[in-house]
């Protein structure tokens, strides 16, 4: 609002691209903080639905500088998430080929959202490992060394990655906090954000808690608590976090501690977050809400708290908040008896 009460609002962009960023910010007010006030970035609001859009406009831009990307060149990358959807979004405005890589375990909905927005996709064996010849990043990569004119983007290794959210995502949440920040909670996938934000953080104030919320399953708050890899991995539903890796991307020593939630806990938080917040986030949202729920409550005294909603809850209609899909994986029993099976895929 300004000073005689109108909303300010923003004069129409250029392009979608000049949409990516400066999402807004809400903070937490039905569910039970403790003594701590929780603030969300919603990071779901930008045109691709999630943060990934912000990486996907850096590493093309820096390819682009770096004259590893010319006009007419084609992009390459293994994903099947939000990475590719960002990656086609500015691929789609700029005029570049976009190839992707995708498992082939990976939901209908997605391939064909990134198909609409003219991707290439190469569908591959979602059961061998790293080091098998269909191992998606492998022939990724070897898909990149046949073409001619193309970039492989890379995210796990590319330094534009955490570098996009150390220009934009943390100086906007610095801003928006008024530079009084206790706490900030992300999940990794790559840990493009976490280090990217947490580098960030640490040096407007040393004291800002940089904690990682991390699916049960995973290696990655482990490995920060004990300061040493574990050797065996789980299995999760929640997407786009969690690893059985390091990746390169991450910077372990910015994370002070992790905390580890079960898919459970995340999808019955992200429900919740729908109908005590209005607000429509994925499954990674709900990680990182339930950890930072924990954290709040643990507290003896006011801190202020950040964390995420990475994505839109959109994608996920048909599974954490489809009533069947969660009383299948054994998450809750249902109330309600109707017909609803019958319509559901
Ligand atoms: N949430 C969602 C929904 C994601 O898709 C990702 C990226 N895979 C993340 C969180 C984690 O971000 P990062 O790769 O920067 O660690």
């Amino acid at each position: 609002m300004s000073s005689d009460g109108k909303p300010v609002l923003q004069k129409p962009a250029e392009s979608v691209l000049d949409l990516i960023g400066n999402t807004p910010m809400v903070r937490v007010s039905h569910l039970d903080t403790g003594p701590c006030e929780l603030y969300l970035k919603l990071e779901s609001q930008n045109p691709g639905g999630s943060i990934k859009d912000r990486i996907g406009l850096e590493m093309i831009h820096a390819a682009e500088d770096e004259g590893k990307l010319k006009p007419g060149g084609t992009i390459i990358e293994a994903t099947a998430g939000n990475t590719g959807l960002g990656l086609a979004l500015v691929a789609a405005q700029k005029g570049y080929k976009l190839k992707l890589v995708i498992p082939d375990k990976m939901s209908r909905d997605k391939i064909m959202h990134l198909q609409a927005l003219g991707a290439e996709v190469i569908l591959t064996r979602s059961d061998v490992a790293k080091g098998h010849p269909e191992y998606y990043q492998d022939v990724a990569l070897r898909l990149a060394s046949e073409t001619p004119g193309s970039f492989f983007v890379n995210q796990f290794a590319n330094e534009a990655n955490p570098r996009a959210h150390e220009k934009t995502t943390a100086p906007e949440i610095w801003q928006q906090m008024d530079g009084r920040i206790d706490a900030f909670i992300a999940g990794v996938g790559s840990g493009g954000t976490i280090t990217g934000i947490g580098q960030y953080l640490k040096r407007q104030d040393p004291k800002v808690e940089i904690i990682v919320a991390d699916p049960e399953g995973s290696i990655v708050a482990e490995a920060v608590n004990t300061g040493s890899i574990p050797n065996s991995v789980g299995s999760w539903v929640v997407e786009g976090i969690g690893e059985d890796f390091i990746p390169d991307t991450l910077d372990l020593g910015v994370v002070d501690c992790g905390i580890t939630v079960g898919d459970k806990e995340a999808l019955m938080t992200g429900r919740d977050l729908l109908r005590k917040e209005g607000i429509l986030g994925g499954s990674s949202s709900g990680t990182l809400i339930a950890a930072a729920l924990r954290y709040c409550r643990e507290q003896t005294s006011l801190k202020r708290v950040v964390t995420f909603v990475c994505d839109t809850g959109n994608k996920y209609l048909n599974k954490a908040y489809n009533d069947y899909w969660m009383e299948d994986q054994g998450f809750i029993k249902r109330q309600k008896f109707g017909d609803l099976r019958d319509f559901v895929s």
